[in-house]
């Protein structure tokens, strides 16, 4: 492997390696490429168990520069150790973690196993190799049913579900190990809903099998892979009965852990915890009319049964993030549905070709 100092060298004389666990996952991937605009030199790490390897060449074509990867568990501590004796790592992001509410209502013990033991290994080495930067990724789950919304980053943290625990945990976690920790600093990123795609339509979520998330469904229900979306429920008690979700552009959320990294140079707190979101709430009925009008495509959609454990409406009270950490989204809801329609045809056209 090739090493990429030697390829920066000219342009930047100090350039920080940043260890991206779940580099090639949704977040992850569009989380790497925003890292390398900005000069720096992630280190994806990541087991493909939920991501595809040729992530790796997309990811690499976009930034025009080769990768440094390692197929590694988080959990497997001996093996990650190499990497963090092989390199100056000087910060991590934090995302390989299993996200499914429902599969974590069915199987919670996967969740505790890889969701806590996957950040004990990376913070046992990060503790070992001194790197004291760190990203976690969070979940608005942590709000549990909010009692008002907008929510902020001082209401109290709560769970509806085994993997809303983990999260809940994971923070805590984070912030006794930092207690215990001189020099360790970190920032907890509470993401509302990510959506979309790269602008290049290369990169994008793509869920093994059926998709548990909104607009992965639209997408392929609207490229004929499903039959036809069902809304789950039209009783809530928001102006159109369907819940209301932020929806945040996944290419402004990797730019949000870009920030992160940059205030974690000299942060105000050794623990900064920042919503994620856009501050505005989309019905799911808006987002189905969102893509139907800047895609031309008809939806075929009906109105089916609540989802078991679904909270009415959620969304971000945004300011701590504009002001401490100097980020605000900047793509719309409209921008995620066309950039996301533009990945599910590139993934199809990619499975027709294979
Ligand atoms: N939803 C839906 N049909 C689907 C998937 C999701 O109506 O096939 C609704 C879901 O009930 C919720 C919203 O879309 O109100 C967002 O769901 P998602 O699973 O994407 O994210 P969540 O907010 O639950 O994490």
């Amino acid at each position: 492997m090739s090493f990429p100092f030697l390829i920066f060298g000219g342009m930047n004389n100090n350039p920080k390696y940043i260890l991206v666990t779940g580099g090639a996952g949704y977040i992850g991937s569009h989380t790497v490429v925003a890292l390398s605009k900005r000069g720096y030199i992630p280190i994806i790490i990541d087991d493909f168990r939920n991501s595809n390897r040729d992530v790796l060449e997309r990811i690499s074509a976009l930034v025009d520069q080769e990768l440094i990867h390692f197929s590694i568990s988080c959990q497997n501590k001996e093996r990650l150790r190499g990497v963090f004796s092989q390199f100056p790592i000087w910060g991590i992001i934090h995302f390989a973690a299993d996200k499914s509410v429902s599969e974590s209502v069915e199987n919670p013990l996967k969740y505790f196993d890889n969701n806590m033991g996957g950040l004990v290994s990376i913070l046992e080495l990060a503790s070992e190799h001194e790197v004291n930067n760190f990203v976690f990724s969070s979940s608005c789950t942590v709000y549990g049913e909010p009692k008002k919304i907008p929510v902020d980053e001082s209401f109290p943290v709560s769970h509806n579900s085994p993997y809303g625990y983990t999260k809940k945990v994971n923070e805590e976690m984070i912030e006794q190990f930092a207690a215990s920790q001189s020099g360790f600093k970190s920032t907890l990123l509470r993401y509302f809903n990510p959506i979309g795609a790269h602008e290049s339509g290369t990169l994008g979520e793509e869920p093994n099998g059926k998709p548990d998330n909104l607009l992965p469904y639209i997408t392929q229900t609207a490229a004929g892979i499903r039959e036809e979306l069902t809304i789950f429920g039209d009783d809530y008690d928001t102006p159109d009965g369907t819940c209301i979700r932020d929806y945040i552009h996944v290419v402004d959320l990797a730019e949000a852990h870009v920030e992160a990294m940059n205030q974690l140079e000299n942060p105000p707190t050794p623990i900064q915890v920042f919503n994620i979101g856009t501050g505005k709430g989309t019905s799911v009925l808006e987002l189905v009319k969102y893509f139907e009008k800047n895609t031309g495509e008809k939806l075929k959609y009906k109105i089916g049964k609540r989802r078991k454990g679904d909270i009415p409406a959620i969304f971000a009270n945004t300011e701590k993030a504009e002001k401490d950490l100097r980020w605000k989204s900047r793509l719309t809801v409209e921008d995620a549905v066309i950039d996301a329609w533009k990945f599910e045809q590139f993934i199809r056209n990619k499975r027709n070709r294979e």
